[in-house]
C-alpha cells in the first residue's frame, strides 16, 4: 500500500464530498464495468479461486462470478426505480402538503470479506455500495492471497480509483482501516473479529453488518423423502469442501431413517465424487494446513461412517459422515466449516428443536419433510438467519429474500435491494406550500383550536 489508511479514507472521502459517486450515470456505469471485469477475466479468477482453495471451475462460476454477473445485471436494471423518492400517506394534520422517502447514499463504505467465497462476499456488498452511490474500500481475506491480488489488480484497471479501491493485507491493515471513521462498515467472516469491528465502529458511531457463522442444523422428519434429502445434503455440505457459512453443520434425522439416510449419504457421494473424492475435478480443498488441522483434529470422537481420510500436503479431506457423536463434543460445539457432517438420530421433532434451541441462533436452518405439519412446526419454534425446505443453500440464490443472520450469527440481510437498502439513508421529507397559512395551527390557541386539534389527531 502506497497510501496510509488514513490518506487512502481521506481521498476516497474527498471524492466522495466532490459528489463523484452520486450520479445514477456514474453508478450504472461502475455496475457494467464491474460486469466486464469479471467476464473478460472470467479464466484468471477461476484460476485464482482454484490455485486458492482447489475450487472446481463449476463451483467458482456458480456460486461467485455468476452470482455477481445476477446481483449486477438486477441492480442495473433496478437502479433507475430505487433511486426515485417514494411517496408515503401525509396525514390530514399536515395537509397540504406531500411525504417522501428520498434515498441518499451514507458514504465512504467499508468492505471486509472473508476466504471462503473471496470474490463474491468482497463484491456483492460492494455492488450495493456503489448502487446507492457511496464511495467504497473493499478488503479482501488474506488467506486466500491469489485472489486478493488479482481483486485489487483488476477493480484498480476496471472501476473509478477515486472512490472505489481494495485494500490487501491481514490483520494490521484491517485495524488500521478501522480505525478510521466510515459511514457504513460491511463486514463477513466469524463472531470474534465481529466484535473486534463492532468495537471499532462503536467509536464513530458507524452501523455496522455482520454477515456471521454458525452451526445450521439440518432436521430429517420422519416423512422426508430420504433419497432426496440425502443428495441435497451431500450437495450443500461438500459444496466448497464444506467451508460454506450456510453449509449444513450437523443432521438430525429421525432415528426411524438413520440409517437409510447413511446409506444414501454413501451413494451420492459415490455418484457426485466416484470412489475417490481426491481425484474428482469436482471436489474442492480446505483452504490452508491450520484449517486441515483443525478439522482432521474433529475426528477423534464419534465413528467414521463414510470417508474419515485426509492429505495434509493436498489439503484434501474426504466427504466424511460421523455417527454416534455426543452433543458436547467438539465437533457438535464449534462450527465445522469442512467437509464433516455428523449425524444425530433423534425420537422425535420436538427433540430435534430442543438441541437446536439450545445453541445460538444459526445462519441457516434446514427441514426435510413431506409433512406441512412439521415444517411449521420447526419455523414456528426456532430462529434461524434463514431457512430452507427440502433443500440446502438454495436460499441464498433468491434475490428477494434478504441474506444474513439473527443474534449470533449476524447482524443486517442483503442481495437485491436489500444491499441497496444498506447502504441508503431514507431520509424522510415533509413538502408544504407557503399558502394557505391558517392561524389555527398558532397560538393563541384557546378551547375552538383544541377542540379542532382533537377531532384531527384522533
Ligand atoms: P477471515 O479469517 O478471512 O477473516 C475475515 C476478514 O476479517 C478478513 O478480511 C481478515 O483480514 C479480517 N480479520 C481477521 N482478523 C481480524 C482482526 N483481528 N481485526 C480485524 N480484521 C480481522 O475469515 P473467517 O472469519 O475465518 O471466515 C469464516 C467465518 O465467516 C465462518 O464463521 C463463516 O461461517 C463466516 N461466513 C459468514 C458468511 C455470511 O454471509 N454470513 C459468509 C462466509 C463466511
Amino acid at each position: 500500500m502506497s497510501e496510509s489508511p488514513a490518506e487512502l479514507v481521506k481521498a476516497v472521502r474527498a471524492a466522495y464530498d466532490r459528489g463523484v459517486t452520486r450520479p445514477v450515470e456514474w453508478r450504472i456505469e461502475q455496475l457494467q464495468r464491474m460486469s466486464a471485469m469479471l467476464r473478460e477475466s472470467e479464466r484468471s479468477f477461476l484460476g485464482a479461486l482454484s490455485a486458492d482453495l482447489g475450487k472446481p471451475s463449476f463451483e467458482g462460476y456458480a456460486t461467485e462470478l455468476g452470482f455477481l454477473l445476477k446481483e449486477l445485471h438486477d441492480a442495473r436494471a433496478n437502479l433507475p426505480k430505487w433511486v426515485k423518492a417514494k411517496r408515503v400517506k401525509a396525514p390530514l394534520a399536515v395537509k397540504p402538503g406531500h411525504a417522501d422517502l428520498v434515498p441518499e447514499p451514507l458514504g465512504v463504505a467499508l468492505v471486509i470479506a472473508p476466504w471462503n467465497y473471496p470474490v463474491q462476499l468482497l463484491l456483492a456488498p460492494m455492488i450495493g455500495a456503489i448502487a446507492a452511490g457511496n464511495a467504497v474500500i473493499g478488503k479482501p481475506s488474506e488467506l486466500t492471497p491469489r485472489v486478493a491480488e488479482l481483486l485489487a489488480e483488476r477493480v484498480e484497471e476496471y472501476l473509478d480509483p477515486e472512490a472505489i479501491r481494495i485494500v490487501t493485507g491481514g490483520v494490521p491493515e484491517t485495524t488500521a482501516l478501522l480505525e478510521e471513521r466510515f459511514d457504513h462498515i460491511f463486514y463477513t467472516g466469524n463472531g470474534r473479529v465481529g466484535r473486534v469491528v463492532m468495537e471499532a465502529a462503536a467509536k464513530h458511531l458507524t452501523p455496522v453488518t455482520l454477515e456471521l457463522g454458525g452451526k445450521s442444523p439440518t432436521i430429517i422428519d420422519r416423512s422426508a423423502d430420504v433419497r432426496t434429502a440425502a443428495r441435497r445434503i451431500a450437495w450443500g455440505k461438500f459444496l466448497n469442501s464444506g467451508q460454506t457459512c450456510i453449509a449444513p453443520d450437523y443432521v438430525l434425522v429421525h432415528e426411524d431413517l438413520e440409517f437409510r439416510f447413511l446409506d444414501e449419504m454413501q451413494q451420492a457421494i459415490d455418484g457426485f465424487f466416484g470412489s475417490d473424492p481426491q481425484r474428482s475435478a469436482d471436489y474442492g480443498r480446505v483452504v490452508n494446513t491450520h484449517h486441515h488441522r483443525r478439522l482432521m483434529g474433529l475426528l477423534g470422537e464419534g465413528d467414521v461412517v463414510i470417508g474419515g481420510t485426509g492429505d495434509e500436503g493436498d489439503r484434501y479431506i474426504a466427504p466424511t459422515v460421523l455417527r454416534n457423536v455426543a452433543l458436547d463434543d467438539p465437533v457438535m460445539q464449534e462450527e465445522i466449516f469442512g467437509p464433516i457432517l455428523p449425524v444425530i438420530p433423534v425420537p422425535d421433532l420436538r427433540h430435534a428443536i430442543d438441541i437446536v434451541n439450545a445453541r445460538e441462533k444459526p445462519l441457516a436452518l434446514y427441514i426435510f419433510a413431506e409433512d406441512r405439519s412439521a415444517v411449521d412446526q420447526v419455523l414456528a419454534h426456532t430462529s434461524s438467519g434463514g431457512v430452507c425446505v427440502n433443500h440446502t443453500i438454495m436460499h441464498i440464490a433468491v434475490p428477494d429474500l434478504p441474506f444474513g443472520g439473527v443474534g449470533e450469527s449476524g447482524m443486517g440481510g442483503y442481495h437485491g435491494k436489500a444491499s441497496f437498502d444498506i447502504f441508503t439513508h431514507y431520509k424522510p421529507v415533509l413538502t408544504k406550500p407557503s399558502r394557505p397559512d391558517p392561524s389555527v395551527a398558532y397560538p393563541p390557541y384557546g378551547p375552538v383550536k383544541t377542540g379542532i386539534l382533537r377531532r384531527l389527531m384522533s
